[in-house]
């Protein structure tokens, strides 16, 4: 394990802001987790587990914690009759981890592919894309208790998965994931109900796993900001949803509103749509933060941004949905303090 001290968060978070964060841990191997727990204790600082940065805002003025994140992580496969099971540390890079299950002809994540972040935080986000969610494909999660102090191994369903949750979310910072074992089909199930990719696809009998990796990777593209010119963590809101009963009313107000039933309950409204129609604010700006134009759910920082740009950006945004619409938005990123 290696510390480091006063590490600029900007060079930690895709969104490329934040001042310096107190201690920075690199961590090589499971084994290093309780020690990290140990090095915050006695530092009594609070622990953040890091994983891309990719989900993150971190303030501009720094944070006076702990982070720890694996400096490395392997990836192994056993092959079953009908499935292959993928074991990854939760430093491997999620989409190495995608790019390797459709070279080895293995389905389920391709329409996750190019998600920024780690194996382990597509966990705790329970990441998910055209369709399709980690939680999906998750057999188990190793990782270790910070309150018992224990290495567990939690069964998909202890996980409580649910649209971008899980228990890892929930109880925010008590466990530090180590692992995460994926089993994905051997047998072809393409996942083509999301319209840019049915569009895509239209009249394509049996495409294959690197066909839709590729068409994923070439949407996604057009559709977020390239991460070499602005920063950003993806989607930064979440798409509210609301209950079975609250539909006829917005029915009623946006006849032509899409909805979605979620699996675990509830109606999913996408905001994008009312941010784009309703609302107008696709390009909305705070200094040198703005709303992307091809997906207004997610924020672009230009350089130079600050955190408070774009906090002052969600901010507004919650402030005019709830205002104009009556719906209430949580951030998707973790936004620290
Ligand atoms: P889209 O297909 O234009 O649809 C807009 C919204 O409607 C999406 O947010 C999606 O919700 C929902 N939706 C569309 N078709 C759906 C269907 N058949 N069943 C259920 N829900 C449906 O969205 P997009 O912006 O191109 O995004 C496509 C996928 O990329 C989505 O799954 C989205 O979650 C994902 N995405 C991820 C991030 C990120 O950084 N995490 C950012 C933007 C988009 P869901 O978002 O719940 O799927």
């Amino acid at each position: 394990m290696r510390i480091e001290e006063n590490v600029l968060l900007s060079t930690l978070t895709t969104f490329r802001t934040g001042g310096p964060a107190r201690f920075l841990l690199l961590l090589d191997t499971a084994d290093d987790v309780p020690r990290a727990v140990a090095f915050a204790e006695e530092k009594h600082l609070p622990l953040v587990p890091l994983g891309g940065g990719s989900n993150m805002l971190a303030p501009d003025k720094g944070v006076d914690a702990v982070f720890a994140r694996f400096a490395n992580g392997a990836l192994a496969r056993t092959d079953g009759e009908d499935a292959y099971l993928y074991s990854a540390d939760a430093g491997v890079s999620w989409d190495a981890l995608v790019a390797r299950a459709v070279e080895d002809g293995a389905w389920g994540i391709e329409n996750l592919s190019a998600i920024p972040g780690t194996a382990g935080a597509a966990a705790v986000q329970n990441i998910g894309a055209y369709g399709a969610a980690f939680s999906d494909v998750a057999e188990h999660i190793e990782a270790y208790d910070t309150r018992t102090h224990a290495f567990v191994t939690l069964s998909a369903k202890e996980c409580r998965f649910g649209y971008r949750s899980s228990v890892f979310k929930e109880e925010r910072d008590r466990f530090f994931i180590t692992r995460v074992a994926l089993r994905l089909p051997r047998a072809p199930q393409p996942n083509l109900s999301y319209k840019d990719l049915a569009k895509r696809f239209a009249g394509v009998s049996s495409p294959t796993l690197r066909d839709i990796r590729e068409s994923i990777v070439a949407i996604r593209a057009a559709k977020f900001p390239p991460l070499d010119t602005y920063g950003t963590a993806g989607s930064f809101f979440l798409n509210p949803t609301v209950s079975a009963s609250d539909v006829p009313a917005l029915r009623e107000r946006y006849p032509e509103l899409p909805l979605f039933d979620l699996p675990e309950g509830g109606v999913k409204v996408p905001l994008a749509w009312f941010l784009d129609r309703v609302l107008e604010l696709k390009g909305m700006r705070k200094e040198k933060a703005f709303l992307w134009d091809a997906q207004p759910l997610v924020v672009a920082a230009e350089e130079g941004a600050r955190a408070a740009d774009v906090r002052a950006l969600a901010e507004a945004t919650i402030a005019l949905v709830k205002e104009k619409i009556g719906i209430t938005v949580t951030p998707e990123v973790r936004i620290l303090s």
